[in-house]
């Protein structure tokens, strides 16, 4: 796994490593769907190994099946993953199974992964069923849903499934640092970066609200800058939620305490901006839910959503400004 810079994943990939030591590396995986924090390079790196002709603590890289692999032609592994806004239906799992049983070209091992593997039909899930209940030899198959509550029991039981480790505190900030080259140190930021590492550290990158709560700019009346394409907008959303629930933390405090508070120089930063305007410390819970409601119809459709967050941002700042417009 060297290529592979999730250091709180190493714990996991050593526990593979130890069970393919002993014959005792399941055939039924279930690995979660998480690519925000590292499940894809993860994944990659997993099935790389397992195809390897000549596989170590992690892929050779060099043999004939590694080649094949990286070149994205080996003919030994099939990724099964729903196709934008589909389900995956009955025939990709019959096609999935076909793999599966056919003798493998390299002779070594066949490797399936089902992405997304909650959006199976009901009738793709019993077929699967098949296949987990007689897993043919030297075949690994790896299912990978978003959440495993979502899966059909009987799917789920057959698994070993393998939650991804998370990092500390202090490893995420040291990592966050090394790749971003920039200080770490907002907690919120921080806490977020335990359960969507790979989001975060992209958003750094990106260079969106690092120095600036892009919601409090906002409500100051700057430019928000909403990018207009997909992946940043998604980035941007996500940024601008984080924002929200650090002002309704600072609500939540300041009705408690009565007071500014010391901690983090952002919060006292909405602090100050809410002793200012009282009136929005409610509507920032709604505003979130819309800011959610938003971003979970940007995730599914492809619909580029500039026009939905200025609707809401242009609510927002008549509230701040006070003109009732809802
Ligand atoms: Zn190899």
């Amino acid at each position: 796994m060297a290529a592979l810079d999730y250091p709180w994943l190493g714990p996991l990939w050593r526990q593979w490593v130890a069970a393919r030591q002993q014959q005792g590396l399941p055939h039924a995986i279930g690995l979660p769907w998480q690519p925000e924090a590292g499940s894809k390079e993860l994944l990659d790196a997993l099935v790389a190994w397992l195809l390897c002709q000549q596989p170590g603590k992690s892929a050779c890289g060099q043999c004939k099946s590694c080649l094949l692999h990286k070149a994205g032609n080996h003919p030994d592994t099939l990724r099964v993953a729903p196709e934008e806004g589909k389900r995956i239906g009955v025939d990709r799992i019959r096609e999935l199974q076909d793999k599966v049983w056919q003798r493998s070209n390299q002779s070594g091992a066949t490797v399936v992964v089902i992405e997304k593997a909650e959006l199976m039909t009901e009738a793709a899930a019993n077929a699967l069923l098949k296949t987990l209940e007689e897993p043919p030899e030297h075949n690994y198959l790896i299912v990978c849903p978003e959440r495993f509550s979502r899966l059909l029991p009987t799917v789920r039981s057959r698994l070993t499934v393998y939650p991804l480790p998370r990092p500390s505190l202090t490893d995420i900030q040291h990592w966050l640092e090394r790749h971003s080259g920039q200080a770490v140190t907002d907690p919120s930021l921080l806490s977020e970066a335990q359960m969507q590492p790979v989001t975060v550290l992209e958003r750094l990158q990106s260079g969106i609200g690092v120095n600036n709560d892009i919601c409090l700019a906002m409500f100051r009346g700057e430019p928000a800058n909403v990018p207009d394409k997909g992946p940043e907008q998604l980035l941007w959303l996500d940024e601008f939620l984080r924002c929200l629930i650090r002002g309704a933390r600072a609500a939540a405090f300041a009705q408690a305490a009565g007071q500014v508070s010391t901690s983090a120089e952002a919060d006292q930063e909405w602090q100050i901006f809410l002793t200012t305007y009282p009136h929005l410390a409610t509507k920032l819970p709604i505003w979130y839910d819309r800011a959610l409601a938003i971003k979970r119809q940007l995730q599914g459709s492809g619909v580029n959503g500039k026009n939905l967050i200025q609707q809401l941002l242009s609510v927002m700042y008549m509230n701040s400004i006070q003109i009732e417009v809802e």
